[in-house]
């Protein structure tokens, strides 16, 4: 039998209504409405169209969002006097950095500029400390979006051998700790891993997170193995597609992400979660996170 869908589309929408539920609460009692501020430097077009769409998507929940563009010339100093003025901003409550940054900006000016608090894709030490601790914190939208949508589907990752395929610090990494702390058994691949089918093949819980389209073929799968695709590459005519040969371990697996409307739109959905949550715990009165 097929696999059956974990349709990310539909369960962001149900995350989005709640997320605008919540903005309209705390407008209503505390007169605060969320802000969002997406920062970019380069001019990477996928990272352009992510940006439009979580613009898009804020505004529908009730988010005011805007977009700031990084002087690139101005270096390391430019984009850290950028995020010390979003910090100091009292109408901002949540920002998101478009990954990689342009050179000569490095991930670390990055994460040693801008405050946790507002730190709503979970990218500074602080927050990604708290996660290898398992204290509370902001946690990359990405593989927590993944994480969502199984609870949503109602399956429970408690006790299973889950691989993840793929270590970036903003998706392989927290993802492996996620499972972690939701008690799966984890095994971590990368470019170095010597039998990546072998390691695939014991997989109850299959995470594709390399950006490689077709890396995943039905053969590395474990039947009746549940398969979550995070990657993004452009396809024929124009498509994306993902890490996972859909049709081939769709005869495989039990339960699959389409791509796209799998895990991406879960991705925007929990950064507009995020930033309702920032703005809440920022808010004077409220106690804290
Ligand atoms: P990245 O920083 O390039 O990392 C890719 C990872 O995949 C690396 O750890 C790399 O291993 C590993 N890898 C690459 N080829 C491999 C292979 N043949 N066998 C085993 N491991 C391999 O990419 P990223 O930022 O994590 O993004 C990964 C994908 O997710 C991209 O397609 C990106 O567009 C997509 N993405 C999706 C969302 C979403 O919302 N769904 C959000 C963010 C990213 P090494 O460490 O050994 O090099």
């Amino acid at each position: 039998m097929p696999a059956q869908l974990l349709d990310g589309s539909a369960t962001a929408r149900a995350v989005r209504a709640e997320v605008a539920r919540g903005v309209a609460q705390l407008q209503a009692q505390r007169g605060v409405t969320p802000g969002l501020v997406t920062v970019m430097g380069g001019d990477d077009p996928a990272a352009q169209s992510y940006v439009r769409s979580i613009a898009r998507q804020a505004e529908s929940a009730g988010i005011r969002c805007r977009h700031q563009t990084l002087q690139v010339d101005r270096g390391d100093a430019g984009l850290q006097d950028s995020l010390r003025s979003l910090n100091a901003d009292p109408e901002v409550h949540g920002v998101i950095v478009q990954f990689p940054p342009p050179v000569p900006l490095t991930a670390g000016a990055i994460a040693a500029a801008l405050d946790p608090r507002k730190d709503v894709d979970g990218i500074t030490p602080a927050n990604a400390g708290g996660l290898v601790l398992g204290q509370p914190g902001f946690v990359p939208s990405t593989p927590l979006g993944g994480l969502e949508l199984l609870q949503r589907y109602g399956l429970d990752v408690t006790g299973m051998e889950a691989v993840v395929v793929g270590r970036s610090v903003v998706l392989g990494k927290p993802l492996a700790l996620l499972l972690l702390n939701a008690n799966a058994t984890v095994t971590l691949c990368h470019t170095r891993t010597r039998d990546l089918g072998a390691a695939c093949r014991r997989a109850d819980l299959l995470c594709a997170a390399t950006g490689k389209s077709g890396l995943i073929t039905g053969d590395m799968v474990k039947p009746g193995a549940i398969v979550l695709d995070f990657g993004v590459s452009p396809g024929p005519q124009g498509k994306l597609v993902g890490d996972v040969d859909f049709a081939g371990v769709s005869e495989v697996a039990s339960w699959i992400t389409p791509t796209p409307g799998g895990t991406g739109p879960m991705t925007t959905a929990v950064l507009l979660r995020n930033t309702l949550r920032a703005a809440q715990a920022l808010t004077p009165g409220e106690p804290g996170r």
